[in-house]
């Protein structure tokens, strides 16, 4: 697929500019397709997409069920929808966003007797209609989900740059999450930012995870 290879060139020049030695990967976001869109990408070599709605990865999944996708989870979490999700076994969470939702998503997790790996959003811009810690909060929250959540398995941060047209802007959200991230050290190995609007800058950033949607679909 023409466009796929387009903005794996993208990716790979932004990652070589940025850091030779850095693996960043695709998470292709298929909320906005079907899954005809979805086989196709795959038959072109993507193994990882991403859905926001529960209804709809659950939906997809099991219309793909033949397929070996990775299958991530990146929106909001009702606390009513964590065992379906749990029942899909998606490989990580990009949205944990709150410490009552850690907490309900272990007491489900123990109950199911599975570990569920997840990502801490951190809402990097503070902005009010984001999801997420709190910068300051975040260390602390980290630890707190790794020592009291057993079935949890924190991977590391995700984060939406800054809603802005300003580059800077953007860019500071993104390098606030970077700083997190690197006083976490080996205690987190994902950092998931980036989507099709910033995901240069995203990589330029320290991201070794992007979620792209609209670009691919
Ligand atoms: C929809 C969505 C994306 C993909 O957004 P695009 O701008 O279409 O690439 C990435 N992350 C999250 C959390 C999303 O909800």
């Amino acid at each position: 697929m023409k466009k796929l290879l387009e903005i794996i060139e993208r990716v790979e020049k932004a990652r070589l500019a940025t850091d030779r030695h850095r693996i960043v990967k695709i998470v292709a976001v298929s909320k906005y397709t079907d899954t005809n869109a979805i086989r196709s990408l795959y038959a072109a070599g993507q193994r990882a997409f991403g859905e926001s709605r529960v209804q709809d990865l659950q939906a997809k999944h099991d219309e793909l069920n033949e397929l070996p996708i990775e299958w991530h989870f990146v929106g909001r979490l009702q606390s009513n929808k964590i065992n379906a999700l749990l029942e899909l076994q998606p490989a990580l969470i990009h949205s944990l966003d709150s410490f009552k939702l850690a907490e309900a998503l272990d007491k489900r997790a123990e109950a199911k007797d599975v570990t569920i790996n997840a990502l801490l959003q951190i809402n990097s811009a503070k902005e009010e209609s984001k999801a997420g810690f709190e910068p300051e909060a975040a260390i602390e929250a980290y630890e707190r989900v790794s020592e009291e959540c057993h079935y949890v398995n924190l991977q590391g941060l995700m984060s939406i740059g800054a809603h802005s047209e300003d580059r800077d802007v953007v860019q500071k959200s993104f390098e606030t999450s970077r700083e997190i991230f690197d006083k976490l050290g080996d205690k987190a190995s994902v950092l998931s930012m980036g989507m099709s609007g910033d995901f240069e800058l995203a990589i330029a950033c320290g991201s070794n995870m992007l979620r792209l949607g609209s670009i691919l679909f």
